[in-house]
């Protein structure tokens, strides 16, 4: 009898009907004779709603406050749902972060898990029920409800299949993971599966499908995660472990508008300064991503680099600081990134990249690479042209 934890989102749990449905699907796999653990998400847009609700008083509301407001999402979810089971005539229980004694690291909003006691719920599985955990929060050593950051009940799902030693499946409101979004690029193709390594790449840029400490965790643990629709037959993917050998040399593409680029003009060519300015905006917990820099022309260069949106007027006034008043700020940049294991073992795979943006026009102003990964910054007008083009030269 194999232990299976299932992670249901809050799209599939938004309203009571969806939430009789999760019951029938997770009813189905008891019958089989698995150990069924669910983890749910909030109701639909519970956790927004609450964030919404402390802003309207305090900008900055109380961390450890709203923490323990956030909580209350799951625990909601979680409640309701083993109630329909139970209603269905099954045996179910619920259970919060303080009975499965789940204790993080202590930071509210993004905490890391430490350690899951897992022996009621395996008392609970071995009587037959079917355990129903509320994801995304855990408690503190210090007592206090902390929660693992937006997303976050991927990983309490997965932490527990590390733990349970059992199969994990995330459900959502998409069929799997695909090559390039599909609202980007309608013919994109679904992956069978996809490396660890790949899919955090793709989630730190800008591929919002899972919490990227979930798939961290099941790297560390080598636990596949299915990746697929909710109560639905359909073949999802797995995130796994991949052989390069076998794959293309370009899995994925990811795009994403979140940052600007600033340029600083007729800076003093020296490399102390730039450490120095460089070091100063780290200060200022500010991170910067891609860099580049002219050739000097009369002992100066010109400087740019890309900074998340958010922090432009923090970073302006620590240029202003070394006395650059005129700086150019570029907000209409999309960093437009491909991503492939392949790439350890292909080469040329750039030169491609680049000939097409050539042979296009589109003006790449910034580049970087990692083993896996190409980066370059472009016109966020040029966004779909880039996305089309790179998608049918690659057969994503
Ligand atoms: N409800 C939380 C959120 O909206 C956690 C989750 O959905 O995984 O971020
Ligand atoms: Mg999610």
């Amino acid at each position: 009898m194999s232990t299976i934890v299932q992670k249901y989102g809050g799209s599939s749990v938004s309203t009571i009907e969806k939430i009789k449905k999760v019951a029938d699907c997770v009813i189905e796999k008891r019958k089989q004779n698995h150990k069924v653990v669910v983890v749910v998400s909030a109701m639909g847009d519970t956790t927004d709603d609450l964030i919404s609700m402390a802003r309207h008083i305090s900008d900055h509301p109380d961390k450890r406050e709203l923490d323990a407001l956030l909580s209350t999402g799951e625990m909601v979810s979680s409640s309701l749902l083993a109630m329909a089971i139970i209603e269905k005539g099954f045996q179910a229980v619920s259970y919060n972060a303080f009975q499965i004694k789940l204790k993080t690291d202590g930071t509210y909003g993004k905490s890391l898990i430490k350690e899951i006691d897992t022996g009621l719920i395996e008392k609970s599985l071995n009587e037959g029920k079917i355990v129903v955990v509320a994801g995304f929060q855990g408690i503190s050593y210090e007592g206090d409800l902390t929660t693992l950051g937006r997303g976050g009940s991927d990983t309490t799902a997965v932490a527990l299949a590390v733990k349970l030693d059992g199969i994990c499946e995330i459900y959502t409101d998409v069929d799997g993971i695909y090559s390039v979004d599909p609202r980007l690029y309608s013919d994109a193709k679904k992956l069978d599966k996809i490396s660890y390594e790949e899919m955090l790449e793709l989630s730190s840029l800008g591929a919002q499908v899972m919490h990227s400490r979930s798939v961290e965790l099941g790297q560390k643990y080598s636990i596949p995660i299915y990746v697929g629709l909710s109560c639905s037959d359909i073949k999802g993917t797995y995130i796994m472990e991949v052989n390069d050998m076998e794959s293309k040399p370009i899995t994925g593409i990811a795009v994403s508008d979140d940052d600007i680029a600033i340029t600083i003009k007729d800076v003093k060519y020296d490399i102390n300064l730039l450490s120095l300015i460089f070091e100063t905006i780290a200060e200022r917990k500010i991170n910067v991503d891609m860099i580049s820099q002219t050739s000097p022309i009369n002992g100066f260069v010109n400087i740019s680099f890309t900074i998340p949106k958010n922090d432009k007027d923090e970073c302006i006034d620590v240029l202003k600081g070394f006395g650059y008043n005129s700086l150019a700020v570029d907000e209409n940049i999309t960093k437009f990134s491909v991503v492939g294991i392949g790439m350890k073992t292909t080469s040329g795979v750039a030169a491609r990249l680049f000939k097409i943006f050539s042979n296009n026009k589109i003006e790449v102003k910034m580049i970087t690479t990692s083993e896996i990964r190409i980066t370059c910054a472009i016109n966020n007008d040029e966004k779909l042209k880039a996305v089309q083009l790179i998608a049918k030269e690659f057969n994503l």
